[in-house]
């Protein structure tokens, strides 16, 4: 029997191929305009910087964490999100040395061994940014206006801004024991997991997808209520330079986010149209992050969104790029004549297809057809001696005459501006 591909890990086939790079060259395109670099860090970590990161009580790192022990005997975890492995990176190297405000991104696959469904996978794709440095809220509402221009550059009106805030180590305790006392009373209506989380982490209550759960705490407390006054105004000011900018958002003060690196301010971009895959980006501030991982004290704030999700929504769009020209030739010296014109003109940039088989003319064309090329022309022996032949724009059949050199051609098909 054949083997097949790990269940949840998938193969993107060259029909997809184009909306994938298209998404890739958009978000790189947004980015590096804001000033972002690329960094490229390892798919492997050790497991310890996950847990210290992340948290040990959170879905990511209880439950859907690839990990294993090495030959070595060294516990390793393919990485789950990208924050924890750049901001190792960026503590390792000394990236601050010179410049605390460093602005990176990065794209790759991640690992999460969860139940595998429409826009949830086990290996699955994220583009990420980071900022660090950076205390302002000007640079929280510079990474939501990349985000949102990013959105729009790509075509998407769909998914929407929410923004919280989740306050500091100063103000979260005090939340946390209003919303402990808010669940106390609630406790028979809350699943096993939401009885779990109510000791150990009692705001993922508030993200649990149970229906049971989402009633119970429908009436609960909101963090924005119990910020102290330095998060407070920091939230403030986000809205304000959101507005200054017309960037559309709501708040949404359930949203709580999966990791415990999380400080002041989350978002998320939210679609409806995915289900209960309903979030395409999110992020948040983690102003204690660096720090924790045995770094400076330096803040950050960055996002990470999935590429699967965003190739979603951009539905069955086709990005493929067709051949500008087919050339049909009789076989012999014409062939060769062909060979040298496909071999200048894929040397400047025109995408030329050619007849690999000697197959009839009338099936040469079939496939011209099928491979949707833009111009068709055919050289026989006249075309040779000549040295001109008759192109044919395929979408309606009307014929222009051109020299057979690579200059004309490329002028022809449109390429003169390479
Ligand atoms: P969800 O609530 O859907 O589980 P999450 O809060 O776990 O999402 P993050 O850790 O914030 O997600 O990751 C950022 C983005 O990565 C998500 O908004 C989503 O687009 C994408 N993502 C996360 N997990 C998966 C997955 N298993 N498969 C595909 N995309 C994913
Ligand atoms: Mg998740």
């Amino acid at each position: 029997m054949a083997i097949t591909a790990v269940k949840g890990f998938n193969d993107i086939l060259p029909d997809e191929s184009g909306r994938w790079q298209y998404i890739e060259q958009t978000a790189r395109r947004v980015f590096e305009l804001n000033g972002f670099g690329e960094i490229r860090v390892p798919v492997m970590e050790k497991t310890e910087l996950f847990c210290r990161s992340i948290g040990d009580a959170t879905d990511i790192v209880e439950k859907e964490m690839y990990t294993f022990t090495d030959k070595g005997e060294n516990s390793v975890t393919l990485r789950p999100e990208g924050t924890a492995g750049v901001m190792r990176a960026f503590i390792e190297h000394k990236l601050y040395a010179q410049d605390p405000i460093a602005k990176l991104y990065y794209l790759g696959p991640m690992f999460r061994y969860e139940r595998p469904q429409k826009g949830r996978y086990r290996q699955f794709h994220q583009i990420g940014a980071e900022i660090t440095g950076v205390n302002e809220p000007l640079a929280d509402a510079q990474v939501l206006n990349m985000l949102t221009t990013f959105f729009r550059e790509i075509g998407l009106t769909e998914p929407t801004l929410q923004i919280n805030s989740l306050g500091c180590p100063e103000c979260r305790p005090g939340y946390r024991a209003a919303l402990r006392s808010f669940l106390e009373e609630r406790m028979e209506h809350l699943c096993e997991d939401c009885k779990r989380r109510f000791v150990t982490n009692p705001l993922r209550t508030l993200d649990c997808k149970v229906p049971g759960c989402i009633e119970a705490t429908s009436g609960a407390p909101s963090v924005l209520e119990h910020l102290c006054s330095a998060c407070d105004d920091h939230f403030s000011s986000v809205r304000r330079y959101l507005d200054l900018s017309s960037t559309p958002y709501s708040i949404n003060f359930r949203m709580v986010r999966g990791l415990d690196y999380y400080t002041r301010t989350t978002f998320e971009m939210v679609t409806g149209l995915l289900g209960s895959q309903s979030a395409v980006a999110a992020g948040g501030r983690y102003d204690g992050l660096i720090s924790q991982l045995g770094g400076p004290s330096i803040p950050g704030i960055g996002f990470a969104m999935g590429l699967e999700r965003v190739a979603l929504l951009l539905g069955s769009q086709k990005f493929v790029s067709l051949p500008d020209l087919f050339i049909a030739t009789m076989g012999g010296a014409e062939r060769d004549v062909a060979f040298r014109l496909m071999d200048g003109l894929l040397k400047s940039g025109v995408r030329v297809e050619l007849d690999y088989e000697g197959k009839s003319l009338k099936s040469q064309m079939r496939r011209a057809d099928k491979l949707k090329a833009r111009y068709s022309v055919v050289i026989g022996g006249n075309e040779v001696t000549s040295g001109r032949a008759s192109f044919k724009r395929m979408a309606d059949g009307i014929q222009t005459d051109s020299a057979l050199t690579v200059a004309d051609i490329r002028s022809l098909v449109g390429k003169s501006d390479l």
